[in-house]
Order: structure tokens, then sequence, then C-alpha cells
């Protein structure tokens, strides 16, 4: 149930697009550098450093070279910055909503569940005494169907294929229930692969030392948790449960491959499963995850499914029960003492992305808040920090950011006519929400107690399983939102032809009423013209204007713009983070076509809204040149080793650096900036990238 704390990326798209999106000055680290709270952080820049060498560090030299990442985060930068202020200003908004609202209110639950997960020394005195029973449950285990059972009853809709990408679930597979992608009109239950508690399967077979490392700090991990747990035995269970995690780690598809959304979209119907993936009681399984009726499935990660499938056969028993043990109290963690709080931290924050003290615990109380009833939070939220007018103006930049992506559909010359008026119509149909969504969630079937915290983050997680089940015999929803709107990030929903953009990813520094709009469009406009653009990438093109997969482009057309994606991806894996490892262009394409589309077409949309006018010119530098500064600003982002190593390893995005970066692929970026050939970033005309 630890949400707040999870090792792997937990929202890709974001931190995905947006973890990644934020921008420039802002913040108070930011001002005591001398930066001006609107516009751009000039004093942040390195002049020194040539823009066609090193754009990254020509636009954020100073800022680097004097900011330090607060200890209880594993990177920080404008993203990390606005997810502060949105923490902040959350917590007050849940405080204020305590426990002198009437009980069944929405207000009350929020302040009920905050309260609850903050009163530590009442936490401290139930002890282990919450996973009493659920323990029990384990102990009672006697044979493989029982198995089937408990592990059935571990399914969560906790994973997300194609909008967060969350790939990662600790429980042996994970659930995502979304559009069917042969008939969008209904919906489907996606199964996945699980089961590890590291965050890939590159932590259990990688030889390099570091991660051999790692693996030998995660035994011990584990033998820790049991001890605290009183559990006899530790150290020999530990290397058990570790056998059989890296037997699970082998039959793991990786994640390049599971993006590859014509590899996952297998179904299967329920009968099948027995054959096709022999080991684990299938009927025993499916019924206790209350998915007994289900007739059909679809399974993105075959091979995955069968190999774990066979482990559940193979493996003793006592191993099994347990693994069981040792997942129950690890993900439940965050709402056992402090004992097992600080363990869980000392692995997956301290070893695994290198933060060196944790989050006090309002910060956690939030994020878990927001987990439970983020939208209930999310529309305190919007009433008090996202005003109509700001809504508007966003709403107006993403119109100017269509229009624009229509006029380069126009322009391309290679895209045959009768693809470009399909790409025609998805931009026509494509749904763009802007701030927050226009119903809200329903949370009067969630029942929060005060004073049980462990027992609220256990509703609130099968709260969200039940709504996600009861989807399957729902008609779509287009109009349901994959992001809280207090997140700072932003998200494409391919199966939907939609887009989100949460109010808090819409607010200073990437989007500032206050300063000349140029810096808007490099900075959040690009955001835009990244989300829209994963409607056309090598993804995006595989779904139609109604979401069903259906390659709509020719032959030709689909060959052209593998040939810009290869180039894309050889560039990409070019970049050396560290020099023992480098980028992968190919897990990272989806994004990194996203970026360059995204800007070319922010510029572009700037430039339509000037109607003739003369650019800008602050502080020296041209209106171009502030676009491409706002944008090199707006990924500006510190990382500590160990995490920036895990994020090369699971995340969909490349690292900040090399996002920013891109602007070499951009002819415009050329001539205002001096640069020539010779230099690091300079490419040559046809080997920049341009895919719209
Ligand atoms: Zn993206």
């Amino acid at each position: 149930m630890s949400r707040s704390d999870r090792p792997a990326a937990r929202h890709r798209r974001l931190s995905t697009c947006a973890a990644a999106v934020a921008i420039a000055a802002l913040a108070p680290l930011c001002l005591a550098a001398g930066a001006s709270d609107h516009g751009l952080d000039f004093a942040g820049m390195d002049p020194s450093v040539a823009p066609g060498d090193d754009f990254f560090r020509y636009a954020n030299g100073r800022w680097l070279a004097t900011t330090e990442i607060p200890a209880d985060r594993s990177s920080w930068g404008v993203s990390g910055q606005l997810a502060e202020l949105t923490l902040q200003r959350t917590a007050e908004l849940i405080r204020a909503a305590d426990a002198a609202a009437a009980p069944g209110t929405e207000a009350r639950k929020i302040g009920d569940y905050y309260a609850s997960y903050m009163d530590a020394a009442h936490i401290e005195q139930l002890g282990l005494t919450p996973l009493a029973p659920l323990l029990k449950d384990v102990e009672a285990i006697g044979d493989r169907a029982a198995l089937a059972r408990a592990l059935g009853a571990t399914l969560r809709a906790d994973v997300d294929v194609l909008n967060n990408t969350n790939l990662y679930t600790e429980n042996l597979f994970g659930l995502w229930v979304a559009q069917d992608l042969n008939d969008p009109t209904r919906y489907s239950p996606f199964l996945l692969q699980g089961g590890l508690g590291m965050p890939d399967r590159d932590y259990y077979l990688n030889p390099s030392e570091k991660m051999a490392d790692i693996r030998t700090r995660y035994q011990a991990h584990i033998a820790a948790v049991l001890a605290l747990a009183h559990i006899t035995g530790g150290k020999e269970k530990a290397a058990r449960i570790f056998e059989l995690e890296r037997r699970i780690a082998e039959v793991h598809t990786s994640r390049a491959e599971s993006e590859e959304v014509l590899k996952g979209n297998n179904h299967w119907s329920a009968e099948e499963f027995p054959q096709r993936a022999p080991g684990l009681d299938w009927p025993a399984f499916f019924g206790a995850a209350g998915l007994g009726k289900q007739q059909e499935f679809v399974v993105w990660q075959p091979g995955a499914v069968s190999g774990i499938s066979a482990l559940t056969a193979s493996v003793p028993l006592e191993t099994w029960k347990d693994y069981l043990r040792f997942h129950l109290i690890e993900s439940a963690s965050g709402f056992l003492p402090k004992a097992f709080v600080a363990e869980h931290f000392a692995f997956h924050q301290r070893v695994l992305s290198g933060t060196p003290q944790q989050q006090p615990r309002w910060k956690r109380a939030v994020e878990e808040t927001n987990a439970a009833l983020g939208e209930a939070v999310g529309k305190l939220y919007v009433a008090r920090y996202f005003p109509p007018e700001e809504k508007a103006r966003a709403e107006e930049m993403v119109r100017n950011l269509v229009a624009a992506f229509a006029v380069r559909i126009d322009r391309l010359d290679w895209m045959a006519a009768a693809t470009r008026a399909k790409a025609k119509a998805k931009l026509a149909t494509l749904r763009v929400g802007v701030g927050y969504p226009d119903h809200w969630r329903d949370y009067s079937g969630l029942e929060v107690v005060r004073g049980d915290a462990f027992g609220n983050g256990r509703r609130a997680e099968l709260f969200e399983y039940h709504h996600n089940l009861a989807k399957l015999s729902q008609s779509v929803d287009r109009g349901e939102w994959a992001m809280n709107p207090q997140l700072v990030n932003a998200v494409n929903l391919p199966a939907m032809n939609a887009i989100n953009f949460p109010a808090a990813i819409l607010q200073p520094p990437n989007f500032d009423p206050q300063r000349d709009p140029v810096m808007d469009y490099g900075a959040i406009g690009a955001v835009i013209g990244h989300e829209i653009s994963h409607s056309f990438d090598d993804q995006g093109a595989l779904f139609d204007s109604t979401g069903r997969l259906q390659n709509w482009w020719t032959k030709e057309d689909f060959a052209h713009f593998e040939a810009a994606g290869k180039r894309l991806i050889e560039q990409f894996d070019g970049y050396h983070p560290f020099p023992d490892i480098h980028v992968n262009g190919r897990q990272t394409l989806s994004e990194n076509i996203a970026d360059v589309a995204g800007l070319a077409v922010s510029l572009d949309a700037w430039r339509l809204t000037r109607h003739g006018r003369p650019p800008p010119s602050v502080g020296g530098y041209s209106g171009e040149q502030l676009f491409f500064l706002s944008f090199a600003q707006a990924w500006r982002q510190k990382f500590r080793e160990p995490e920036l190593r895990r994020r090369v390893v699971v995340d969909g995005h490349a690292p900040p650096e090399f996002r920013a970066d891109t602007v070499r692929n951009l002819d415009a970026w050329y001539d205002p900036f001096k640069v020539v050939p010779g230099q690091r970033l300079y490419l040559a005309p046809p080997d920049r990238v341009q895919v719209w």
C-alpha cells in the first residue's frame, strides 16, 4: 500500500512528460540566485558555455553549480519546486477539511484520512496488529489452490500501459482496465507481469558490479524486514525469496519490449489460461480477484504470465508463503511503526535512489490522501488555485497549438493524402481536458475511519480496484481523467484520443500571465505540443480517431516515419549520462519524437499569434532565443547518481538534459545561437530529425 514511495516511476508520461516538464526560475531557491520571479532565470545561465556545445549548460550552468538537491529528494528542478509548492498548498487545504465537517462528506473523509495517517503514536501502539488477520490467512495456505486464491486476492488496479505508463507492480500480477484496443467502445481487463520487489528485471540480472551490490543489499533488506516482524530464519528465507524473485525476473519481458503495443494486445479467453499458462490454478486466482465471470482478458506479456504461472507450481509452497508474508509487510510499511518505515526508506529510497533523508510525515500523508481521495482533494485545489481566467488562457493556448499542428499536417510533403485526411480527423476529435475533469469522481462508497490508517489505505485500494472492475460492465467514459488536478504533470490517453493537463502544471514558471507569452510557448507550449504529438507518434500512429488499434498510415508513410525514428534512436543512444551507460534510444523513442514535434509545433503556434508584430526582446534576448531558453530552463533538473541510473533503466523518458538538447533538431535554433559545424550539438541539416 505504500504508494507514495514506490521505487518505480509511477507516472510515466509525466515524470513523464511532466515530471519532466517544469521550467524556469520560480521558487525561493532560484530567487535567491537572482532570478526574477517572472520570466526567465538569466542569472542561472552560464554564458561561458557555447550554446552549440552544450545548450543545457548554457541555459542552466550556474543554476546547476549552485543548487543543492533537498535532502528528502532524489532529484530537483522546476517540476520538483512546483511539486513542493503544490504539496504545501494541498496540505493546508486538507488540514482545513477537518473533523468538524459532517460525517460522510468528502471534507470529513479527507480530514480523517490525513489525520489517521499523521497519528504516528497510535500507529506505533498498534504495531503489526492491523496485519495480523492477513498474515494468518497466509499461514493457513495449505495447497496450491489456496495459494492461487491468496495471489488472486492481491490483484489491484495498479498498472497502466498507455496513459500513465506505470508498468510496475509488486503484486504477482497487475490489472489495468481500459478501452479494448480492438473495440474501443468497451472496456477490457489487461493483465500485466509483476512480482518483483526491485524496480525492473535488470536489477536482478544485470552483471554489473553496481547491480550486484544492490542485490546484496536487497537480500539484507528482506532479512531485516522479516526480523522486524519477528519471523525466524530470516536469512535463509531472504535467500529463498530473493531467488524466487530472480526467477520471476528471468521470465519478465523487458521494459522496452513491454512498450510495443502490437506485442501486448493478446486476447485470451478465461478457458485458455490453463493451457497457455499452465501451473497456476487460474479459476481460483480469478475467482479470488473478483473476476470469476470475466470471459476475456488482454495478456500484455504472455511469456511472463506463462513463466510466472509455472513458478507457482514448481517452487515449494513454503517459499511462496514466505514471499507473500514479506510482500504483505513490505507493501504496508508506510502504515506501520517507524522501524518498518525506516527500513523501507533505507533500501527503496536511499539505496535505489540515493535520497539521504526521508520526507517528513506530512508530505507522505498528503500523497497518501491524494492517492485515496485524489479528485475530492483536487476539487478543493482548483477552487483555490486555478481561476477561470487561467483555464480560459490555457484553453486558448491549446487551440493555438492544435491549429498549428493542423497546418503542419497540411504541409507534410511525404505523407499520402489519405493518411493526411485521417490525421486531420484524429486531430479534430482529440479531446483536450484543461485543469480538471468536467465530472468529478464519486467517493460515497469509500469508508474512512478515523484512527485506522492501515484499514483506510487498504479500503482505498480496494475501492479503486472495484471502481475499475465495475467499468467492465459499463460504457466507455471519454471524460474520465488519468491524473489528479493537483499533480504537476500531463498525459496523453491514446485509446481515448484525449489529453489531460492538470491544474498544477499550469502555473508559473511553466505558465505565467505576468510575462511575455513567448516564454510560455517555450515552456508549457512545448509540453502541450508534446502531448498532442503523442497522438501521432510511433504509438499514436497505431490508434485511429476512435482509439481502435489500427494502423491508419500507408506502408510508405510508415516507412518514412520509421526511418526518422531510427535516426532519433541513434541520436539518443549516443548520449552517456555516465561513462558506463547510455540512454536507451528505443525505450525512449515515443517521448523523444513527442519532444521534437512538441517544440516545433509550439514555435509555429507562437509565431501564428504574432500576426506580423515584431518579436519581443527581454533582457537583450530575441523572441526566438527566449523561446528556446525557456524550453531548456523548463528541463533543468539535478539528480543523485543512483536515481539517474534507475531512471535510465526504468523510464520511458530520456534524462532531462538530453531532452533539452533536442533543440538541435530544429533549424530555427541554429541562427539565433550562432551554432556552427564542429560544435558538439551541431547536426548537418539532413541529420536533423523532423517527424512532423
Ligand atoms: Zn510524453
